[in-house]
């Protein structure tokens, strides 16, 4: 065989299992709707239908008005939500709004104690499970709680769920946020309850240290258990408001996924390139 014989020998095997490479998108985000969740003191969300049917040059046209308060449902919040001269949305840079998925599985604690804050322990169980928490991270508490959207009574764990001193939900604690922040790099840090401060907060430690440190959050992230807790690429692609202290975002992952349509596997498209190889050396 001539040299560029061999180039397309690998190719096609390359080619053949070239799927292994790929990799499948999973969203982590609640609709935007009339049941979105805001925190109390928040208006409606108001969506008005502005033209909706056939027109008089005869095509379907669509249109609407949409009006929602920053924080509410699958959302940002910006730096600048909680500490002063901190990054607004518009200017938060869009490589720090993707990274690696760290996902802390909280859901038995959580469903034994409603006020459950995340802890130094909870991280370090984390990283003896897998690895060292990764460089730019995005690092979000699967409580098990984005199950019980978008009903508020369940969300917010109270009867009054227009009062928030009757909230209880759990979040982070602050030991465990400036843990993340000294001694590890963290993107975004997020939640799948309405707050990364737990429901009886009344000082807002975590939102304070992570607006301190320019470091965004993410609230009422929808999914988590679609996800696996290690080895998916998390995207928080917030709407660029400009001056925002926040916004709706669209969460999505990204994870690895094996090609079943061509029967290869990662392993075994290696073992193929490494044939190939073989069988190149031998005849050269
Ligand atoms: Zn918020």
């Amino acid at each position: 065989m001539r040299p560029h014989t061999h180039v397309l020998f690998v190719s096609v095997l390359l080619r053949i299992c070239g799927g292994s490479l790929d990799f499948k998108v999973v969203d982590l985000t609640h609709d935007h709707s009339n049941t979105t969740i805001y925190w109390p003191g928040n208006p409606e969300y108001n969506f008005t239908i502005l033209a909706r049917g056939n027109t008089t040059g005869g095509y379907w046209y669509e249109s609407n008005y949409i009006g929602t308060a920053e924080h509410g449902g699958t959302h940002l919040d910006s730096p600048a939500h909680f500490y002063k001269d901190r990054l607004r949305t518009h200017n938060i840079p869009i490589e720090n709004l993707v990274g690696p998925g760290v996902i802390i599985n909280v859901k038995n604690k959580a469903a034994e104690k409603a006020d459950y804050q995340v802890s130094i322990d909870d991280l370090k169980q984390w990283e003896s499970m897998y690895k060292q928490i990764p460089e730019k991270s995005i690092v979000i508490m699967n409580s098990g709680w984005h199950e019980r959207y978008p009903n508020a009574s369940l969300v917010f764990n109270t009867d009054s769920p227009t009062d928030s001193s009757t909230f209880h939900f759990p979040a982070w604690h602050e030991k465990a946020i400036e843990w993340l922040i000294s001694e590890r790099s963290v993107n975004v840090v997020g939640v799948d309850t309405p707050s990364t401060d737990f429901g009886q907060s009344k000082t807002f430690p975590v939102h304070i240290l992570l607006g301190q440190a320019n470091i965004p959050g993410a609230e009422n992230v929808a999914n988590l258990d679609a996800i696996p807790e290690a080895g998916s690429i998390i995207f928080v692609a917030v709407t660029k408001i400009y001056d925002g202290s926040g916004g709706p975002a669209r969460i999505f992952a990204t994870v690895p996924i094996k090609d079943t349509s061509s029967g290869c596997s990662h392993g075994l498209s290696f073992v193929l390139l490494m044939c190939a190889l073989c069988i190149f050396i031998q005849i050269f």
